[in-house]
Formats: structure tokens, sequence, C-alpha cells
């Protein structure tokens, strides 16, 4: 006599169903377990919640070692307010057409006086891409190396360079020539000292080799960095007009510090009110 099979109450879809053995007799059959719609459906979401998981997995390993400061994290399109929508459409418009800036090494340069928001859309643009890239994963397994997106200031990768306890020593200067795209934040800011000037252009020029695409944000503007003060600089900053020079955005207007600051100040009048 044929056993009944197991009925899933939510599909009414067998879930375990008795199979005969080989001469078709029940008795010593086998329960033969199956998948029901519900069941699949629920692996297919398990499955996707884990890619989901994976890649926020992939993006904090990249920030964790190639965001030398944790604010640049901070810096999105979603925390953008606004205020410069010229400025926000460009810095779109680079990351939709990224394959192309890739592949002809085209960079971009954030000039403009401190404190108006250079970082933050170099940044907006470094956090979009890493994204995407991480975004196109398809599969749970794949892996997604950590080192993608760089940002940091030329004396902070200098000081890792020279640093004995900086765990990826070794890869550091490879993930600055190779990393899909590298941000250098505020450049000029950093004195040039005889050895500093020896690290900064071994950076420049690996970069530069490596055919990569360069963001940098500085407060110096394209003719300084064409014409610099110092002819030590000339050398250093005419490499990375080679990589970002097509691609000039002026960041200018009232200093977001400020506005910072003057935000900071009521919070602090509002907290002494309530405090008395
Ligand atoms: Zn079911």
């Amino acid at each position: 006599m044929k056993p009944c099979d197991m009925i899933c109450p939510i599909c009414n879809e067998p879930w375990l169903k008795a199979m005969p053995d080989r001469t078709g007799e029940f008795e010593v059959g086998y329960l033969k377990r199956l998948k029901c719609s519900c069941e699949s459906k629920r692996a297919q979401v398990y499955d996707k919640m884990q890619l989901v998981i994976h890649r926020q997995d992939c993006i904090i390993e990249n920030r964790r070692y190639g965001f030398f400061d944790p604010s640049y994290m901070q810096h999105t399109f979603t925390a953008d307010d606004g205020k410069n929508p010229e400025i926000t459409q460009k810095c779109l418009a680079y990351v939709n057409n990224w394959e192309a800036m890739s592949a002809n090494n085209m960079g971009a340069i954030f000039y403009g006086p401190s404190g108006t928001g250079k970082t933050f859309f170099a940044c907006c643009i470094a956090n979009a891409i890493l994204e995407n890239k991480i975004n196109s994963f398809t599969r749970r397994g794949d892996m997604f190396p950590c080192n993608e997106v760089i940002i940091a200031t030329l004396p902070t990768l200098v000081d890792k360079l020279a640093s004995k306890t900086f765990s990826r020593k070794g890869d550091l200067l490879k993930d600055i020539s190779m990393s899909a795209l590298l941000v250098i934040d505020d450049l000029g800011a950093e004195r040039l000292t005889p050895y500093m000037q020896g690290e900064v252009f071994s950076i420049i020029n690996a970069r530069l080799l490596s055919g990569k695409p360069l963001i940098v944000t500085t407060n110096l503007t394209p003719s300084e960095l064409k014409e610099p003060a110092f002819r030590v600089h000339a050398r250093i900053y005419h490499k990375v007009l080679e990589m970002c020079g097509n691609f000039p955005v002026l960041v200018s207007g009232e200093s977001r510090w400020l506005e910072i600051a003057a935000k900071k100040r009521e919070e602090f009048d509002k907290l002494l009110v309530l405090s008395k």
C-alpha cells in the first residue's frame, strides 16, 4: 500500500514523497525530501539577504583598509545638502561615466578655498564608485579586493609607507598605483622636505605609470599647480595635472566649517540654557 505524501500546509505541494523500492513495493521504499514552492522562495530570499550582507562586508573591509580617515565614508551623495547643485551634477556625471573615465585615465581635481566641500565631493565620487563596483556582484562567493578605492593625504601615505607597524605595508605602494581609484586629499598642504619630495614623487609617478585615474582636492588653483613658486613642486604637480587636469572643478562659496561652527554654537547655547 502506498503511504501518504506529506503535504505542505501553505502551498499544498508535497515535501516528503513516498518512493517505492526496485520492485515497485512501498514497504521497504523510502521517503524523498522535496522542496515545495514556499521553501524554494524562502531559500531565494535567504540567498539574496546573504548577498546583501556579503556586499556590506566587502564595503566595510575596503573602507577599513583604504579610507585613511573614517570621516571619508560619511561623505556620500545621500549626505549631500544640495547647496552646490552644479557640482553635484558634475560628480554624478563622473560616476555615471566611470567606465570611460577609468579606461581613459581621466581623473578630476577639486580646487577652491578651504572648507567649501572639496573633500566632500571627491569622497562622494569615491564612495559611489566603491558601492557600484561591489553591487555588481551577483554571487555570494565572489571575493572583492579590499584595495579598490583608496583615499588619503600625501603625508598619511608617506607615513604608512615608512611605518613598521602598518599591516599591509608591503602592498601599499602596489595598491596606491593599482587601485581602481585613488583620491589624494589636500594636495599642496604638505611640507615638502627633501625626503617628502622623493616619497611623494614616487607615489604620484607610480600612479601615473599604472594608467589608473587619480582625483585630488587642493587649495591651490590650476595656475598655481601649473607654475608653482618652487621648482621642486613643479615636477610633482605637472604629473598630477597630466592625470586630473581634464576635469577641474572649482568648489567655492561659504566655508562649511563656519556653518558647522555656528550650528555647534547654537547647540551649545541651548545646552547652557537647559542646564541652568
Ligand atoms: Zn510550501
